[in-house]
């Protein structure tokens, strides 16, 4: 296979003004709290699985060393069953909740069938959920379950492109419209939407709303409270950097939170849970969203990385962000556009999110060839887009510079084409 020149490359375009702006980032210390231990690798895929910050070692062995291995079932009493409202009051102090309004539970998935559902019980003559054609598949196959469970249907929006809801969007919520439910960041084209406009229109409509925040939580500003938004969801093994499948977190506003009823009952759900009472009664507060017992392990190696986020700030997060994306949007304008590479996100820094989205017909085989010749990671969305992730706790802008140099070297060599045809189980 070719090798590839790794650089740095000191006399190509771009260079100087990466290591100056590296050089001047208030957030470049964050860096070195995270585990890297491959300094050729450029890893862009902090959008799909954030980076382990170094205390998550430490954390990992305390939960299962002492917590686990000393203090056995005390530990219950020492932290563990109110860990998932204790750290959903931490993440939703970075989304504008109040506490008691946020808690880590299940996964996306989960959390979206729980509160899509109970949104839809509310009114049996509201049983039609409004999305888009930009929203996660994965999304739109849960909430279109949930609408036929509950005789209604899923209608999708037709986008405006890769670039979000088309004009007079409002009109397609009818009288049998229980839910709005959106992604905030598209996750292919890192389209962000105007959340505080959208939920105005769609509550102007007579409509609940639900956002998923999986691509935006802890890289752009978010409040909840402000924009008056009924229901959230997201993850927090993105931009939180929480771990390989760690549980999710649900927002219910506290002035629904009577109204509504989880289509999941348990004992955690429970108003009494240790009273063992033979019938349910849910508990008043956001508890009644969650059901049973939580991974406690994987759950508290969510807070490193929350941690991290708080002490950095989401405003200094979000300004770093927006820098790098427009740093790789204009290296990619410059170097890779004559090689067929289009930039496939939005230009305009307000409305993107933290990843760039490049379109080549030969996607698939350069975003192989980038892994297996170049040392960079990526990811790869049918059918002819890179997603370039960029989390501003540890990438650099050198980083970007560096990865877009190896591209161009590797499209000049013609590296992609060893890689045609071969496929891929994760992509
Ligand atoms: C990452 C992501 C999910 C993940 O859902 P899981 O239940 O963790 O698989 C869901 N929705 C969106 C929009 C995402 O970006």
């Amino acid at each position: 296979m070719a090798e590839i020149d790794l650089g740095p490359f000191p006399t190509e375009s771009g260079h100087a003004e990466a290591v100056a702006l590296d050089r001047a980032d208030p957030l470049g210390p964050f860096r070195g709290r995270f585990a890297i231990d491959d300094p050729e690798l450029i890893y862009l895929d902090g959008n799909s699985l954030g980076r382990m910050p170094k205390a998550s070692l430490d954390e990992a062995a305390d939960l299962v060393g002492r917590q686990w291995g000393s203090r056995l079932i005390r530990s219950w009493n020492e932290g563990w069953w109110d860990l998932n409202e204790r750290l959903g009051d931490k993440l939703g102090s970075m989304i504008g909740a109040d506490p008691g309004e946020v808690i880590v539970s299940d996964s996306t998935s989960i959390n979206l069938h729980k509160l899509a559902t109970a949104a839809l019980d509310l009114d049996p003559d509201r049983s039609v959920i409004l999305s888009d054609d930009l929203n996660f598949p994965s999304d739109l196959y849960v909430l279109d379950g949930v609408a036929r469970r509950a005789g209604g249907r899923l209608e999708r929006i037709r986008s405006n492109g890769a670039h979000g809801l088309p004009e007079g969007w409002e009109r397609a919520i009818g009288p049998e419209t229980a839910l709005v439910a959106l992604s905030h960041v598209a996750y292919k084209s890192g389209y962000l939407y105007d959340m505080a406009a959208v939920t105005e229109l769609a509550h102007a409509n007579g409509a609940l709303v639900l956002w998923d925040l999986s691509h935006s939580v802890g890289v752009v500003p978010i409040d909840l409270g402000a924009a008056g938004v009924d229901l959230a969801v997201g993850c927090t093994y993105k931009y939180l950097n929480g771990g390989p499948g760690s549980p999710a977190f649900l927002y219910v506003r506290e002035g629904l939170q009577a109204s509504l009823r989880s289509p999941i009952t348990g004992w955690w759900a429970h108003a009494d849970p240790f009273g063992f009472d033979l019938e349910f009664t849910p508990d008043a507060g956001i508890r009644q969203f969650h059901p049973g017992t939580i991974p406690v392990v994987s759950a508290g190696l969510i807070e490193p990385g929350l941690d991290l986020v708080l002490e950095a700030g989401v405003e200094a997060i979000r300004s770093k962000s927006i820098a790098l994306g427009g740093f790789t949007v204009d290296l990619v304008e410059e170097h890779l556009s004559r090689h067929g590479f289009e930039v496939a996100s939005p230009k305009d820094a307000e409305r993107r999110g933290s990843h760039v989205a490049v379109s080549h017909p030969e996607a698939w085989p350069i975003n192989l060839a980038m892994i297996d010749a170049a040392a960079i990671l990526p990811d790869f969305r049918a059918p002819d887009t890179i997603r370039l992730g960029l989390s501003p706790l540890y990438t650099r802008f050198l980083d970007v510079h560096t990865a877009v140099i190896r591209m161009l070297h590797l499209v000049e060599a013609g590296v992609h084409h060893e890689f045609r045809g071969r496929q891929a189980t994760v992509t």
